[in-house]
């Protein structure tokens, strides 16, 4: 394990690599809307073909997709969740968040992905990823945390990326024939970005985002996203005090419900993550508490 050369790197070249990562990550944002913009959405469905593939693939097994159909299924992945919600316009939050997550994407098992973070502008507390390296959080949630906290949020989402958990959900979801179901209850050509996708995987991704991952991926991810984050340099706490602000949320405030239905009780995710935890990464924790909208002001 070399995580003392991590964080010596994280301390030493954080800074530099972070501003030299800044034009990356704007361009990757950039070809991001380029690629899901709305009038993207609604181009002509070229990729319909293959978009067919990427079904009868799932359908079979996560082994047979290799790295750039995972990235095209989650691209697909992506616009589905663009299509409900829209990016927030604000580029200095964008680019901030972008740089943040490409950081810590660096210090994980698959640093090569085209990792791409974004902002929706939703008042809601949530966070999500797709195949490939799509990773979304909600505007709500950036204005409810400090930079640990979402650097922790960062790190659960990567690690559900790394270790391809939605890839495998979309899979056995393909495999289980729920698919007929859902096209015959969804309604179709509905929405705007059909003609980009295949309404197959509209529906897989819809149910999917709804329905969340099974409870042992979600405590993986808490995991291993607490190492990442320490990994990368930030206060392993991060996380544990999200989950701590989830539990005392109002089950019936309506910003948290979908974060609440889609994930294990908060106090479950607490227990597991204090087993895994234990005082080993103790040594890494008390750092001073940055605010992001003080990160916004440095730029
Ligand atoms: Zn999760």
């Amino acid at each position: 394990m070399k995580r003392s050369s991590h964080f010596l790197l994280a301390g030493a070249l954080c800074a530099t690599t972070l501003a030299a990562q800044a034009q990356d990550a704007g361009k990757a944002l950039g070809g991001l809307l380029r690629q899901i913009a709305p009038g993207a959405l609604t181009a002509p469905a070229q990729r319909a073909p293959a978009t067919n593939d990427l079904i009868e693939m799932l359908s079979q097994s996560v082994d047979s997709i290799d790295e750039p159909k995972e990235i095209e299924i989650g691209r697909q992945l992506a616009s589905v969740l663009l299509g409900s919600k829209p990016l927030a316009r604000d580029a200095g939050l964008q680019r901030y968040v972008n740089r943040l997550g490409r950081w810590i994407s660096l210090q994980s098992a698959r640093p090569h992905l085209p990792w791409t973070f974004g902002v929706l502008d939703d008042p809601g507390f949530n966070a999500f990823a797709a195949p490939g390296g799509y990773i979304f959080v909600t505007q709500g949630l950036v204005e409810r945390v400090d930079e640990a906290e979402l650097a922790g949020i960062l790190a659960h989402e990567i690690t559900h990326v790394t270790e391809k958990h939605h890839l495998r959900a979309l899979s056995a979801k393909a495999r289980s024939g729920v698919l007929t179901q859902l096209l015959a209850s969804q309604v179709r050509t509905s929405n705007a970005i059909t003609g980009a996708i295949s309404q197959q995987m509209l529906a897989l991704g819809r149910d999917l985002y709804s329905s969340g991952l099974d409870q042992s991926d979600e405590f993986e991810s808490d995991r291993q996203g607490v190492a990442l984050a320490a990994r990368a340099g930030f206060d392993p706490y991060g996380l544990p005090a999200v989950l701590q602000q989830l539990r005392t949320a109002a089950p019936d405030n309506p910003l948290f419900t979908l974060t609440l239905s889609t994930h294990p009780p908060a106090q479950q995710r607490l227990e597991q993550l204090e087993v895994a935890m234990g005082a080993r990464l103790d040594a890494h924790s008390g750092k001073p508490s940055v605010p992001i909208a003080r990160r916004l002001q440095q730029r």
